[in-house]
């Protein structure tokens, strides 16, 4: 009974058994299945060799035919043959570990078409040490294998193009997010090595929460989305990421490029000409600027308030649209200037607005550079002036009305002075004498300043006539020494060397040049001391007038300006020393219209000398 009993037990034990070996080699079926792995068996001392299935379709046999070894050896690719064979023997040599790991090409026996084959096995040895079965399974991996040169090839390609993109890194990404490649200048720049990135995945070699930040855009990159990030380093350095995908033959993501460039320079550059940009529309002067062919190239809102024409309607056009007709000869002699590198500042002159209205403009024009230093184009910057102008020419009318006012009945205080003073000589009365004289002093005074402002009206209307004659210089001399004598005791004026010239000029209005740089003298030597008219000849018919001082001097400085109008020497030692600046610049602008010029030549403490040439009659 009991035998019976375990009997049974015993067969219901080994069903089982039999049952658990079933369900193992199912379940190892079916994962190899999945892997498409293909299986063969090989007997060394019989030499039978099968194949599975799957191996079959590796190597192009039809399911149902058999297979040798020799024709298995055939079917190796012809280089591979030797390498095969000594692995085989390696495997069955009972020394080693008898275990068979390769990669080597076959020629498959359908179409003849290469494929690359990974191979695994393990050989059984019997107990006399001879190899009784040697089992495995292959493995098709061209198409892995073809990725992978693809992808040194490609890795060859970012190298490349990383090297010809200064300022970048290029990073290649597997869909598993390992690093294959990764290449770039900046690599250096950054303390990247590329040993410690080529092959690792994230997780390698950054902490989690750092690859959980980047892990979102490996996967959009990966999913088949090209897209940008901009991103600041922790050091300030602004980088643009670009993320790639990059897809194999069948238009399937295969691995993700990651350009980034350092974008700092770019991005302050961009600041820069922002800030720039804002500043010129915001300016209450028009802006603009154009090339040399006088093409507006741009036009802020100022100049399209100044002109009237709008941004659209200018930039392309020609800026010839503004200029009056009279004036057209104007631009190619400013353009040509600037051509020469040159700026040009506070050019007034005159421009018309859409609705033909004339406007008094102010111009500074400058050169635009390019990066070479090259003059590429010009700015203008124009300030309407219109009603400065109005308003200076007001009060010009005025002063010059002022004057002419004054001008009358000053003569008729002149004349009563003059036969006032004739009578106190006549009767000897020295009092009345002295106070006249000085009275007739005064009077004389303050006849050559309302000349003088007159003068200066007239020059700024740009109404100043001359009525040029052939004169005799040293007449002339003689007598603005005598009157000037008048006005001083404590100089002595000298008259040199004029020799008998005569001048084609106004004779008037170089009285009035003498007149003030004598009295200038007279006021800027207040010790006294010898003032020297004179006159040396020149070769080429043109004659040096000049006077001299033993005065205060004027430094180099002030010498630079004094002949601006209202520009007067601000020196605590000069405080007392009344008048309004307009002395010199009424001088300058008499021989200017003589083309001729006011020279200075001083020294402080020392005294001054002003001289002017003049031609010849
Ligand atoms: P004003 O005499 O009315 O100030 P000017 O135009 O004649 O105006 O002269 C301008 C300035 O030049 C004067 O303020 C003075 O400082 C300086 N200046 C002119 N002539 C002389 C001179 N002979 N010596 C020293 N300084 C002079």
């Amino acid at each position: 009974m009991d035998n019976i009993r375990e009997l049974n037990e015993r067969i219901s034990q080994y069903e089982n058994r039999e049952k658990e070996l079933e369900q193992m080699e199912t379940r190892l079926r079916m994962a190899i299945d999945a892997t498409q792995l293909g299986t063969w068996e090989y007997y060394p001392l019989t030499g039978e060799l099968n194949w599975s299935e799957e191996c079959k379709k590796i190597y192009g046999l039809p399911v149902n035919a058999g297979v040798t070894f020799e024709a298995f050896a055939e079917h190796i690719y012809p280089d591979d043959r030797d390498f095969v064979q000594k692995e085989i023997q390696k495997a069955m040599s009972p020394k080693g570990n008898n275990r068979y790991d390769i990669t080597y090409r076959i020629t498959r026996f359908d179409d003849g078409s290469v494929r690359w084959i990974k191979a695994n096995g393990k050989v059984y040895l019997n107990d006399n040490k001879q190899p009784e079965s040697f089992m495995g399974t292959v493995l098709d991996i061209t198409d892995t294998k073809l990725t992978l040169e693809k992808l040194t090839r490609n890795e060859k390609l970012f190298k490349s193009i990383a090297l010809s993109i200064p300022n970048s890194l290029i990073i290649v990404i597997d869909k598993n997010h390992r690093y294959i490649t990764i290449e770039g200048d900046l690599m250096e720049k950054m303390g990247y090595n590329k040993k410690d990135y080529e092959g690792k995945h994230p997780l390698d070699i950054s902490s989690p929460e750092q690859y959980e930040a980047a892990k979102h855009l490996y996967d959009r990159v990966l999913a088949g989305e090209k897209y940008s990030v901009e991103r600041k380093s922790a050091s300030g350095e602004d980088y643009m990421v670009h993320f790639v995908p990059l897809k194999d033959d069948k238009d399937e993501v295969e691995a993700g490029v990651i350009i980034a460039m350092d974008i700092t320079d770019l991005k302050l550059a961009q600041e820069k000409s922002a800030k720039l940009a804002a500043i010129v529309e915001s300016s209450d002067d028009a802006i603009i600027s154009k090339t040399f062919d006088s093409i507006v190239t741009s036009w802020n809102e100022s100049a399209q308030r100044t002109f009237g024409y709008t941004a659209d309607e200018m930039i392309g056009d020609t800026i010839l649209k503004l200029i009056p007709a009279d004036r057209v000869e104007e631009e190619p002699q400013i353009i040509a200037r600037l051509k020469k590198g040159e700026r040009v500042e506070h050019f007034e002159t005159k421009r018309v607005t859409k609705d033909g209205k004339l406007l008094d403009v102010s111009l500074t024009i400058s050169p635009v550079k390019d990066v070479h230093g090259n003059v590429i184009g010009v700015s203008k910057i124009a300030r309407d002036i219109t009603e400065k102008k109005q308003e200076e020419t007001r009060k010009n009318d005025f002063i010059a009305m002022v004057s002419h006012e004054l001008k009358t009945p000053l003569t008729s205080m002149k004349s009563y002075i003059q036969v006032l003073l004739q009578k106190a000589k006549q009767d000897g009365d020295l009092f009345r004498i002295n106070a006249l004289t000085r009275a007739d002093i005064q009077a004389k005074k303050m006849t050559l300043m309302i000349h003088d402002f007159l003068t200066m009206a007239k020059l700024e209307d740009g109404k100043v006539p001359l009525h040029k004659d052939i004169f005799e210089l040293h007449p002339l001399v003689q007598e603005i020494v005598s009157d000037a004598q008048v006005l001083t005791s404590l100089h002595t004026i000298q008259l040199k060397d004029c020799p008998d010239v005569k001048l084609t000029a106004d004779r008037e209005k170089i009285g009035q040049v003498l007149t003030n740089l004598l009295s200038n003298a007279i006021k800027y030597s207040p010790k006294g001391g010898n003032i020297t008219v004179g006159c040396n000849l020149l070769p080429g018919k043109k004659a040096k007038i000049y006077v001299r001082d033993e005065g205060v001097g004027i430094n180099a400085e002030d010498q630079k300006r004094l002949f601006e109008r209202f520009y007067r020497v601000k020196n605590d030692k000069l405080k007392t020393i009344s008048g309004f600046g307009i002395g010199l610049y009424l001088v300058s602008e008499i021989l200017s219209y003589h083309n001729s010029k006011i020279e200075v030549e001083s020294e402080v403490g020392v005294g001054s000398t002003f001289y002017f040439i003049l031609d010849i009659a």
